[in-house]
Protein backbone atom coordinates (compact mmCIF):
# COMPACT_ATOMS: atom_id res chain seq x y z
CA UNK A 1 0.00 0.00 0.00
CA UNK A 2 1.93 3.43 -1.19
CA UNK A 3 1.63 5.80 1.47
CA UNK A 4 -1.07 8.70 2.09
CA UNK A 5 0.05 11.33 -0.53
CA UNK A 6 -2.92 14.63 -0.37
CA UNK A 7 -1.58 16.01 -3.42
CA UNK A 8 -2.05 13.04 -4.93
CA UNK A 9 -5.83 12.91 -4.20
CA UNK A 10 -7.03 16.29 -4.37
CA UNK A 11 -8.51 16.45 -8.05
CA UNK A 12 -5.45 18.08 -10.44
CA UNK A 13 -7.64 20.85 -11.56
CA UNK A 14 -8.55 21.79 -7.96
CA UNK A 15 -4.95 21.29 -6.54
CA UNK A 16 -3.86 23.64 -9.06
CA UNK A 17 -6.74 26.22 -9.28
CA UNK A 18 -5.75 29.97 -8.79
CA UNK A 19 -8.58 30.93 -5.81
CA UNK A 20 -10.60 34.58 -5.81
CA UNK A 21 -8.72 36.71 -4.23
CA UNK A 22 -11.49 38.97 -2.26
CA UNK A 23 -10.93 42.45 -1.02
CA UNK A 24 -9.76 40.75 2.70
CA UNK A 25 -7.68 38.62 1.34
CA UNK A 26 -5.27 41.54 -0.39
CA UNK A 27 -5.59 43.96 2.53
CA UNK A 28 -6.04 42.29 6.09
CA UNK A 29 -5.58 45.51 8.48
CA UNK A 30 -8.87 46.47 10.90
CA UNK A 31 -8.05 50.42 10.29
CA UNK A 32 -8.35 52.77 7.52
CA UNK A 33 -10.47 54.42 4.90
CA UNK A 34 -11.93 51.29 3.13
CA UNK A 35 -12.48 51.67 -0.36
CA UNK A 36 -11.44 48.49 -1.98
CA UNK A 37 -14.88 46.33 -1.78
CA UNK A 38 -17.70 48.53 -3.00
CA UNK A 39 -19.75 48.21 0.50
CA UNK A 40 -21.87 51.01 1.52
CA UNK A 41 -20.02 53.83 3.38
CA UNK A 42 -22.85 54.98 5.33
CA UNK A 43 -24.04 51.86 7.00
CA UNK A 44 -27.01 49.66 6.92
CA UNK A 45 -30.18 49.81 5.98
CA UNK A 46 -30.88 47.57 9.93
CA UNK A 47 -29.92 49.30 13.78
CA UNK A 48 -26.51 47.72 13.16
CA UNK A 49 -23.72 47.58 11.20
CA UNK A 50 -23.52 45.16 8.84
CA UNK A 51 -22.13 46.95 5.83
CA UNK A 52 -18.63 45.72 5.50
CA UNK A 53 -17.87 42.21 4.05
CA UNK A 54 -17.09 39.94 7.01
CA UNK A 55 -13.48 38.01 7.32
CA UNK A 56 -12.95 35.41 5.02
CA UNK A 57 -11.47 33.15 7.14
CA UNK A 58 -13.35 33.97 10.46
CA UNK A 59 -9.62 34.08 12.48
CA UNK A 60 -10.92 35.41 15.49
CA UNK A 61 -13.29 32.52 16.06
CA UNK A 62 -10.33 29.93 15.00
CA UNK A 63 -8.22 31.29 17.73
CA UNK A 64 -10.90 30.87 20.55
CA UNK A 65 -12.17 27.30 19.03
CA UNK A 66 -8.51 25.26 18.40
CA UNK A 67 -7.29 25.18 21.89
CA UNK A 68 -10.94 23.74 22.76
CA UNK A 69 -10.77 21.41 20.05
CA UNK A 70 -6.76 20.78 20.79
CA UNK A 71 -6.11 21.56 17.19
CA UNK A 72 -4.14 24.69 15.54
CA UNK A 73 -6.01 27.05 14.00
CA UNK A 74 -4.53 26.26 10.61
CA UNK A 75 -6.53 22.89 11.19
CA UNK A 76 -10.13 24.52 11.33
CA UNK A 77 -12.43 25.19 8.07
CA UNK A 78 -16.22 26.35 9.16
CA UNK A 79 -18.67 26.16 6.63
CA UNK A 80 -22.27 27.20 6.27
CA UNK A 81 -23.24 23.70 7.88
CA UNK A 82 -21.32 20.65 8.34
CA UNK A 83 -22.72 20.08 5.08
CA UNK A 84 -20.65 22.48 3.30
CA UNK A 85 -17.73 20.95 4.72
CA UNK A 86 -19.27 17.37 3.37
CA UNK A 87 -19.51 19.03 -0.37
CA UNK A 88 -16.60 20.91 -0.46
CA UNK A 89 -14.46 17.56 0.69
CA UNK A 90 -16.33 15.72 -2.19
CA UNK A 91 -15.53 18.15 -4.47
CA UNK A 92 -12.10 18.28 -4.01
CA UNK A 93 -11.27 14.54 -3.86
CA UNK A 94 -13.83 12.71 -6.24
CA UNK A 95 -13.90 12.80 -9.96
CA UNK A 96 -17.32 12.98 -11.32
CA UNK A 97 -18.53 9.61 -12.93
CA UNK A 98 -15.27 7.86 -11.82
CA UNK A 99 -14.58 7.81 -8.16
CA UNK A 100 -16.40 6.56 -5.56
CA UNK A 101 -17.39 7.26 -1.73
CA UNK A 102 -17.82 4.20 0.75
CA UNK A 103 -21.16 4.81 3.49
CA UNK A 104 -22.24 2.30 6.00
CA UNK A 105 -26.31 2.29 6.32
CA UNK A 106 -27.99 3.24 8.42
CA UNK A 107 -26.38 6.61 8.62
CA UNK A 108 -26.94 10.20 7.62
CA UNK A 109 -27.71 10.94 4.38
CA UNK A 110 -26.10 13.92 3.60
CA UNK A 111 -23.10 11.61 2.41
CA UNK A 112 -25.08 9.83 -0.15
CA UNK A 113 -27.32 12.91 -1.64
CA UNK A 114 -23.91 15.41 -1.92
CA UNK A 115 -21.97 12.40 -3.72
CA UNK A 116 -25.72 12.18 -5.59
CA UNK A 117 -25.24 16.05 -6.35
CA UNK A 118 -21.49 15.76 -7.52
CA UNK A 119 -21.89 12.29 -9.59
CA UNK A 120 -19.90 10.98 -7.59
CA UNK A 121 -20.82 6.79 -7.10
CA UNK A 122 -21.71 5.12 -3.45
CA UNK A 123 -21.09 2.23 -2.19
CA UNK A 124 -22.58 0.89 0.34
CA UNK A 125 -21.56 -1.13 3.32
CA UNK A 126 -24.00 -2.07 6.03
CA UNK A 127 -23.30 -1.70 9.54
CA UNK A 128 -23.62 -5.18 11.68
CA UNK A 129 -26.89 -6.18 13.25
CA UNK A 130 -25.58 -4.16 16.71
CA UNK A 131 -24.51 -1.24 14.19
CA UNK A 132 -21.11 -1.38 14.25
CA UNK A 133 -18.35 -1.19 11.61
CA UNK A 134 -17.81 -4.50 9.20
CA UNK A 135 -14.01 -3.54 9.07
CA UNK A 136 -13.30 -6.24 7.06
CA UNK A 137 -16.24 -5.69 4.43
CA UNK A 138 -15.18 -1.90 3.85
CA UNK A 139 -11.83 -2.90 3.50
CA UNK A 140 -12.42 -5.23 0.88
CA UNK A 141 -14.79 -2.93 -0.90
CA UNK A 142 -11.90 0.17 -2.03
CA UNK A 143 -11.13 0.06 -5.16
CA UNK A 144 -8.59 2.56 -6.44
CA UNK A 145 -11.40 4.61 -7.31
CA UNK A 146 -12.43 4.80 -3.77
CA UNK A 147 -11.94 8.43 -2.32
CA UNK A 148 -13.50 8.60 0.85
CA UNK A 149 -14.85 6.44 3.74
CA UNK A 150 -17.68 8.35 6.06
CA UNK A 151 -17.57 7.23 9.35
CA UNK A 152 -20.67 8.75 11.57
CA UNK A 153 -19.72 8.65 15.37
CA UNK A 154 -21.93 8.49 17.46
CA UNK A 155 -24.08 7.55 14.69
CA UNK A 156 -27.83 8.78 13.21
CA UNK A 157 -30.11 7.59 13.41
CA UNK A 158 -28.81 4.18 15.69
CA UNK A 159 -27.38 7.06 17.97
CA UNK A 160 -24.77 4.50 19.31
CA UNK A 161 -20.89 5.75 19.14
CA UNK A 162 -18.60 3.49 17.03
CA UNK A 163 -15.78 1.31 18.46
CA UNK A 164 -12.37 2.95 18.00
CA UNK A 165 -9.99 0.20 17.10
CA UNK A 166 -12.98 -0.19 13.70
CA UNK A 167 -12.11 3.50 12.96
CA UNK A 168 -8.45 3.24 13.57
CA UNK A 169 -8.12 0.00 11.70
CA UNK A 170 -9.84 1.87 8.54
CA UNK A 171 -7.47 4.53 8.77
CA UNK A 172 -4.83 2.11 8.75
CA UNK A 173 -5.88 0.30 5.67
CA UNK A 174 -6.88 2.98 3.23
CA UNK A 175 -3.70 5.35 1.71
CA UNK A 176 -5.96 6.41 -1.16
CA UNK A 177 -8.23 8.85 0.07
CA UNK A 178 -9.31 10.09 3.62
CA UNK A 179 -11.43 8.58 6.36
CA UNK A 180 -13.83 11.31 7.61
CA UNK A 181 -15.55 10.71 10.94
CA UNK A 182 -18.45 13.15 11.75
CA UNK A 183 -18.91 13.52 15.25
CA UNK A 184 -22.00 16.13 14.91
CA UNK A 185 -23.37 14.29 18.48
CA UNK A 186 -19.91 14.20 19.72
CA UNK A 187 -20.50 16.15 23.27
CA UNK A 188 -23.46 13.41 24.25
CA UNK A 189 -21.03 10.41 24.88
CA UNK A 190 -18.08 9.50 26.69
CA UNK A 191 -15.95 8.38 23.84
CA UNK A 192 -12.95 10.81 23.07
CA UNK A 193 -13.25 13.08 19.88
CA UNK A 194 -10.68 12.21 16.81
CA UNK A 195 -9.83 16.23 16.19
CA UNK A 196 -6.49 15.47 18.59
CA UNK A 197 -5.30 12.71 16.56
CA UNK A 198 -5.44 14.11 13.23
CA UNK A 199 -1.09 14.79 13.73
CA UNK A 200 -0.75 10.45 13.59
CA UNK A 201 -3.75 9.77 11.10
CA UNK A 202 -2.96 12.34 8.07
CA UNK A 203 -5.84 11.00 6.06
CA UNK A 204 -8.19 11.74 9.01
CA UNK A 205 -10.47 14.40 8.92
CA UNK A 206 -13.44 15.02 11.74
CA UNK A 207 -16.27 16.95 11.55
CA UNK A 208 -18.51 18.82 14.18
CA UNK A 209 -21.32 21.12 14.37
CA UNK A 210 -23.02 23.96 16.42
CA UNK A 211 -26.16 23.11 15.77
CA UNK A 212 -26.68 20.33 18.50
CA UNK A 213 -24.90 20.51 21.90
CA UNK A 214 -24.43 24.66 21.24
CA UNK A 215 -28.03 25.17 20.09
CA UNK A 216 -27.21 27.04 17.26
CA UNK A 217 -28.90 25.37 14.25
CA UNK A 218 -30.07 28.13 13.15
CA UNK A 219 -26.63 29.83 12.56
CA UNK A 220 -25.62 27.18 9.97
CA UNK A 221 -22.28 26.49 10.82
CA UNK A 222 -20.25 23.28 10.93
CA UNK A 223 -16.36 22.41 12.06
CA UNK A 224 -14.12 20.99 9.77
CA UNK A 225 -10.79 20.07 11.17
CA UNK A 226 -7.60 18.11 9.01
CA UNK A 227 -4.13 18.62 8.36
CA UNK A 228 -3.25 22.30 7.52
CA UNK A 229 -2.54 21.28 3.66
CA UNK A 230 -6.50 20.04 3.75
CA UNK A 231 -7.96 22.96 4.94
CA UNK A 232 -5.68 25.18 2.94
CA UNK A 233 -7.79 23.04 -0.31
CA UNK A 234 -11.31 23.75 1.43
CA UNK A 235 -10.46 27.64 2.03
CA UNK A 236 -9.44 27.71 -1.71
CA UNK A 237 -12.62 26.73 -3.04
CA UNK A 238 -14.92 27.74 -0.54
CA UNK A 239 -17.29 30.51 -2.06
CA UNK A 240 -14.79 33.66 0.01
CA UNK A 241 -17.51 34.96 2.92
CA UNK A 242 -19.02 31.89 3.84
CA UNK A 243 -19.90 32.67 7.37
CA UNK A 244 -21.83 35.44 7.44
CA UNK A 245 -20.91 38.82 9.76
CA UNK A 246 -23.79 37.93 12.30
CA UNK A 247 -23.12 34.66 11.90
CA UNK A 248 -19.50 34.99 13.23
CA UNK A 249 -20.34 37.83 16.21
CA UNK A 250 -22.66 34.99 17.50
CA UNK A 251 -19.84 32.15 17.44
CA UNK A 252 -17.85 34.13 19.31
CA UNK A 253 -20.07 34.93 21.85
CA UNK A 254 -20.77 31.27 22.09
CA UNK A 255 -17.62 30.45 22.23
CA UNK A 256 -16.52 32.87 25.24
CA UNK A 257 -19.66 31.55 26.46
CA UNK A 258 -18.50 27.79 25.88
CA UNK A 259 -18.32 26.95 29.84
CA UNK A 260 -22.50 27.33 29.54
CA UNK A 261 -22.66 24.05 26.87
CA UNK A 262 -21.56 21.02 29.73
CA UNK A 263 -24.20 22.37 31.89
CA UNK A 264 -26.48 22.30 29.08
CA UNK A 265 -25.48 18.70 27.92
CA UNK A 266 -25.66 17.81 31.29
CA UNK A 267 -29.54 18.60 31.08
CA UNK A 268 -29.87 16.44 28.00
CA UNK A 269 -28.19 13.36 29.06
CA UNK A 270 -30.64 13.19 32.50
CA UNK A 271 -33.75 13.92 30.27
CA UNK A 272 -32.15 10.89 28.05
CA UNK A 273 -31.93 8.67 30.90
CA UNK A 274 -35.57 9.21 31.89
CA UNK A 275 -37.01 9.27 28.25
CA UNK A 276 -35.48 6.33 27.71
CA UNK A 277 -36.19 4.39 30.67
CA UNK A 278 -39.60 5.29 30.56
CA UNK A 279 -40.43 4.82 26.58
CA UNK A 280 -38.75 0.84 26.96
CA UNK A 281 -41.91 0.75 30.06
CA UNK A 282 -44.43 0.99 27.49
CA UNK A 283 -45.84 -2.31 25.91
CA UNK A 284 -46.06 -0.89 22.24
CA UNK A 285 -42.27 -0.50 22.42
CA UNK A 286 -40.18 -3.39 21.51
CA UNK A 287 -36.76 -1.57 21.79
CA UNK A 288 -34.64 1.27 23.00
CA UNK A 289 -31.70 1.52 21.21
CA UNK A 290 -28.65 2.50 23.92
CA UNK A 291 -28.05 6.16 23.05
CA UNK A 292 -24.68 8.40 22.94
CA UNK A 293 -26.56 11.35 21.35
CA UNK A 294 -29.05 13.70 21.76
CA UNK A 295 -31.81 11.19 20.41
CA UNK A 296 -33.30 8.16 20.80
CA UNK A 297 -33.69 4.97 18.60
CA UNK A 298 -37.32 3.35 19.34
CA UNK A 299 -38.52 0.25 18.03
CA UNK A 300 -42.34 -0.17 17.90
CA UNK A 301 -44.88 -3.20 17.61
CA UNK A 302 -46.16 -0.19 14.88
CA UNK A 303 -44.01 2.51 13.84
CA UNK A 304 -46.34 4.20 11.34
CA UNK A 305 -49.05 3.95 13.16
CA UNK A 306 -47.34 5.38 16.30
CA UNK A 307 -45.97 8.38 13.89
CA UNK A 308 -49.66 9.37 12.94
CA UNK A 309 -51.22 8.81 16.43
CA UNK A 310 -48.42 11.66 17.64
CA UNK A 311 -48.78 13.76 14.77
CA UNK A 312 -52.25 14.15 15.55
CA UNK A 313 -51.23 15.30 18.75
CA UNK A 314 -48.72 17.31 17.18
CA UNK A 315 -45.82 15.62 18.35
CA UNK A 316 -43.19 15.38 15.87
CA UNK A 317 -40.88 12.33 15.80
CA UNK A 318 -38.46 11.05 12.65
CA UNK A 319 -39.83 8.13 10.69
CA UNK A 320 -36.77 6.14 10.15
CA UNK A 321 -39.30 2.54 9.91
CA UNK A 322 -37.94 2.60 5.89
CA UNK A 323 -34.26 2.64 6.29
CA UNK A 324 -32.29 -0.70 6.80
CA UNK A 325 -31.47 -2.30 9.92
CA UNK A 326 -34.34 0.18 11.27
CA UNK A 327 -38.07 -1.42 10.47
CA UNK A 328 -40.24 -0.76 12.84
CA UNK A 329 -38.02 2.44 14.28
CA UNK A 330 -38.92 6.06 15.16
CA UNK A 331 -36.04 8.28 16.00
CA UNK A 332 -37.06 10.74 19.06
CA UNK A 333 -34.90 13.90 19.80
CA UNK A 334 -34.58 14.20 23.69
CA UNK A 335 -36.77 17.85 24.32
CA UNK A 336 -37.51 18.98 28.06
CA UNK A 337 -39.24 17.74 30.70
CA UNK A 338 -42.25 18.87 30.03
CA UNK A 339 -41.86 17.61 25.93
CA UNK A 340 -40.93 14.58 27.09
CA UNK A 341 -43.47 14.06 29.00
CA UNK A 342 -46.35 15.00 26.61
CA UNK A 343 -44.41 12.34 24.28
CA UNK A 344 -45.20 9.69 27.35
CA UNK A 345 -48.80 10.73 27.64
CA UNK A 346 -49.63 10.66 24.08
CA UNK A 347 -47.45 7.10 23.18
CA UNK A 348 -49.61 6.23 26.55
CA UNK A 349 -52.68 7.25 24.80
CA UNK A 350 -52.73 5.08 22.35
CA UNK A 351 -55.13 2.21 22.47
C1 LIG B 1 -27.11 17.17 12.51
C2 LIG B 1 -25.98 16.52 11.83
C3 LIG B 1 -24.99 17.27 11.23
C4 LIG B 1 -25.00 18.75 11.32
O1 LIG B 1 -25.34 19.39 10.18
P1 LIG B 1 -25.24 20.97 10.12
O2 LIG B 1 -25.27 21.19 8.65
O3 LIG B 1 -23.94 21.39 10.75
O4 LIG B 1 -26.41 21.52 10.85
C5 LIG B 1 -23.91 16.63 10.65
N1 LIG B 1 -23.83 15.30 10.66
C6 LIG B 1 -24.77 14.53 11.24
C7 LIG B 1 -24.60 13.08 11.30
C8 LIG B 1 -25.88 15.12 11.83
O5 LIG B 1 -26.82 14.35 12.39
Amino acid sequence: MPPFNLSNIIRPHIRDLVPYSSARDEYTGKEGIFLDANENPFGSVVSSPFNRYPDPYQQEIKQLLAPLKGVRPGQIFLGNGSDEAIDLLIRAICRPGIDNIIIMPPTYGMYEVSAGINDVHVRKVTLTSDFQIDTEKVLESIDPATKIIWVCSPNNPTGNAIHPESIQAILDGFSGGIVVVDEAYIDFTSQPSWTTLLDENPNLVVIQTFSKAWGLASLRTGMCFASEELIGILNKIKPPYNIGGPSQLLLLEALQNAGAVPGMVQDILEQRQVLSEEIARLPQVLKVYPSDANFLLVRFRDARGTMQHLIDEKIIVRDRSKVVLCEDCLRITVGTAAENEALLASLKGIR
